[in-house]
């Protein structure tokens, strides 16, 4: 017998909440925001085809349906309360739907964001997932936010980038990666960890952030348009993941500047702030390499190390010029 709507909602996304939150099963949920809060919301759309092929596992869909939104509120430096999730489906299977919850209310447990209320429909189109995640800031607090990047701000990137678009130009049947480099790059594409902690101890450090959905050249200069300055970036110290090292260095390059999903916060703070950052790393243990600085004159330059000085346009994933995954 086919699932109906509602045991749907019943059988995979009705775990109870704290007690004072109306979650699942009324019009519409209800909580209390902590004092002296600001509310951050934000959310993603996730299309089957577009932004996962249709046999990924369920339970890492349900991680990164949920696990790309709390990547938006960790770059603003905000500490999550709470989500939402719509979800189209073409026919409910329980097996696959059972999956899927466990992954998304795993990573929401262990950020403590519970699932109070949603919406699930048929889909004639295939599997299609909307998240939409809510986050409290101090009230007073600007957050990490694009536009505040000043001229000498050291720039930093969390984590290690490349590994992600690796693990998906493999999965498209490109031939130049092997199979024991998309075993050692997959989890980077399909389980991103967000970088909800280190978001929120940057706040007292950092000036502005942004996380690397689109690629690093084309995130980092939205950053640099809003705050109205530009970058260097040495190739040498950006943070490639390992191993992707004996990659010919165009895939190598591509994957690093370019590739989508990574996830990483790339964030921009005063020359002061290095010590504090520093200890951030080891108390979070999350890498965190200082990649360059930002600069009054506007545009982006790689430092090649041997000299060479290029200029980066910002080519990363724009859903309207071109058809691959990502987003
Ligand atoms: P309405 O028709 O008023 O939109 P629904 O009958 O669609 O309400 O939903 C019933 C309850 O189940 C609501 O509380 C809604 O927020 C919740 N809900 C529906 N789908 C989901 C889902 N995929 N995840 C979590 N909660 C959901
Ligand atoms: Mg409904």
């Amino acid at each position: 017998m086919t699932l109906g709507e509602f045991s749907v909602i019943a059988r995979f996304f009705s775990r109870p909440v704290s007690p004072g939150v109306l979650g699942v099963g009324d019009d519409a949920a209800r909580l209390g925001l902590p004092p002296d809060t600001d509310l951050v919301s934000c959310k993603d759309l996730l299309i089957e085809g577009r932004h996962f092929f249709a046999d990924v596992a369920p339970v890492t869909l349900g991680h990164k349906a949920l696990a790309v939104n709390l990547s938006d509120l960790a770059a603003m430096g905000a500490k999550p309360l709470a989500c939402l999730l719509g979800i189209g489906l073409t026919t409910p299977d329980p097996d696959w739907l059972r999956d899927f919850a466990d992954g998304f209310y795993r990573l929401a447990d262990q950020w403590q964001c519970p699932l109070i209320g949603g919406d699930t429909i048929s889909s004639e189109f295939g599997t299609v997932i909307s998240v939409t995640a809510l986050g409290t800031l101090p009230k007073g607090e600007p957050g990490l936010r694009r536009d505040r990047g000043q001229i000498d701000d050291d720039l930093w990137i969390s984590g290690d980038l490349g590994g992600a678009d690796v693990a998906l130009r493999a999965l498209q049947g490109d031939d130049n990666i092997s199979p024991e480099l998309l075993a050692a790059t997959r989890e980077r594409l399909e389980r991103p960890e967000p970088r909800v902690a280190l978001g929120q101890a940057l706040l007292p450090h950092a000036h502005a952030a942004i996380d690397i959905s689109d690629g690093l050249a084309q995130d980092l200069q939205h950053l640099l348009k809003a705050s109205h300055c530009g970058a260097e970036i040495q190739w040498q110290q950006l943070p490639v993941h390992p191993m992707l090292q004996a990659l010919p260095e165009n895939i190598k390059r591509l994957a690093v500047l370019n590739g989508g999903d990574a996830y990483e916060l790339c964030f921009t703070a005063p020359k002061r702030s290095r010590t504090n950052i520093e200890q951030l790393a080891i108390a979070l243990s999350v890498p965190l390499s200082r990649v360059g600085s930002l600069t009054q004159a506007p545009g982006l330059r790689l430092h090649h190390g041997n000299g060479l000085v290029e200029s980066l346009s910002a080519q990363g994933f724009d859903h309207f010029k071109r058809g691959e995954q990502h987003g």
